[in-house]
This record gives structure tokens, sequence and C-alpha cells, in this order.
């Protein structure tokens, strides 16, 4: 083999290598959103066929599962997860909490408190609370859980509960206090979604105020909090159980 040749063959050798970097990367980012997320199958069978409902519901009633320190805030259909990559979500901008759908009317479903904390709730918010917690996983570290779509189709009705008036800062709440109901609204300028109530839990910045929701590297798996499998990584079926027991 002459010097021109293994020249030819290290740079095919260089360039092979780097096109299977390329698709372990892309495999990974794929792998790492859930790989194709199954999660609207069950939501759209929520919406068009309201006798799928009760075989497709996580019912809790205010008891959490076994060895986990939160409660299910709602009970529903769980059907977005977290790192889900479903619409409206994408692999680039995975949904960042969990969507629990109620079965019931605008205003009727109720959300309650994960865990005990300080609740608040900023002036301008019509649908939305947050709760500032000492992690039960991680003491000393501080972590938010943030509860929103409480309010009618077009924001004119919150359907939080009184208790809590917006302007509210760091009102102490027990694990499992009724913060409001599961309602329909996305925001001014939104149009409206189908009844469900997302949740997610937010860590906090430097100043110790919690980061933006809306940011997937801004909140946590919710999973070990709740003893469910809410990563879309675990791809788990409907409807989501307790891990122990399973
Ligand atoms: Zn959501």
């Amino acid at each position: 083999m002459n010097a021109m040749n293994a020249k030819r063959l290290l740079i095919i050798a260089l360039v092979t290598l780097f096109l299977f970097g390329l698709a372990g990367g892309a495999f990974i980012l794929w792998y790492r959103g859930g790989g194709l997320s199954q999660s609207n199958d069950p939501i759209n069978r929520w919406f068009t066929d309201p006798a799928s409902r009760p075989g497709l519901t996580t019912v809790m009633n205010r008891v959490g599962c076994p060895e986990a320190p939160f409660i299910l805030p709602s009970d529903g259909l769980i059907g977005l997860l977290w790192n889900d990559p479903a619409a409206p979500y994408t692999l680039m901008n995975t949904h960042t909490g969990i969507d629990v759908f109620g079965d019931g009317e605008p205003g009727t479903v109720p959300v309650y408190a994960a865990y005990p904390g300080w609740l608040s709730r900023l002036p301008d918010w019509r649908s939305s609370v947050i709760i500032r917690h000492d992690d039960p996983l991680q003491p000393g570290r501080t972590i938010w859980t943030y509860y929103t779509h409480m309010a009618s189709q077009d924001g004119s009705q919150s359907y939080i509960d009184e208790a809590f008036p917006p302007g509210t800062v760091e009102q102490p709440v027990e694990q499992g206090v009724l913060l409001g109901y599961q309602g329909e609204f996305a925001g001014t300028g939104r149009p409206p979604i189908g009844l469900h109530l997302h949740f997610s839990i937010v860590l906090s910045d430097d100043e110790g105020s919690f980061r933006n929701e809306a940011v997937i590297g801004n909140t946590v798996d919710p999973s070990p909090y709740f003893g469910m499998r809410l990563n879309i990584t675990d791809a788990p079926r409907r409807p989501i159980t307790c891990v122990i027991g399973e």
C-alpha cells in the first residue's frame, strides 16, 4: 500500500465513523424522546368514545402509591407524560409534566395539592397555582408543583378555590387540600384545550424562585414522587397504576 492509498483509506474510515456517530446521536435523541410516543391514541379514544373512559382512568382518591411521597392531584386518564414528544409537542420540545384528563364537566373535577407546601398565585394567573416544597426525595433541595388549566374556555371564570385569590403569596397548604377544578383554558389568545389538569414539578432558580416550567430541563421526572411510570421512556400502558403492586 502506498502513502496515497493509506491516506484515502484513513479518510474513508473517518467519514464512516462520523456517519455512525450521527446515526447514533439521532437514535439516542429519538429514544430519549420515548421513541414514537403512543400517548395520543388513548387521548383520542377518551374524547371520541366516552365508553372507553372507565378503562383508561387512574383513580387514586387522594391516596398515594406505597412508599411514594406525592398523591395524584386529580383522577382521570394520565394522557401526556413527562418528556413526551406526542403532538402538539415534538422531540425538540417535549411535554414537561403530566396531563390528567378528568371525566366530568368543566369546573367539576377536583384538583388537590400533591404534597404539603406553600402556595402562591401570581396576580395575573387565572388558571394556575404553584406550591413550593422541601423536596422529599432530595432533602435540602427546593422544588415546586405547578397546576394549570383551572378556568373556563375563555378564562372568564376561574375554577381555583376562593381560598387562593390572585396575588396569594406563600400560603401554607396541606397535602390533599382542594385547589380548584379542571378546566379548558390554555392562556389568553390560545385556543381552548380538552378538559384536563397539567401538572409539573419545577426546579428553583438561583434566587430561590421557580424556573420557567415550559422548558423540560427546568422540570424533573415525576415518576419517583408518585411511585408510577410517568416518564415516556417507560412507555406505560393506560391506565397507569402504582409500580408497587403492578
Ligand atoms: Zn400538559
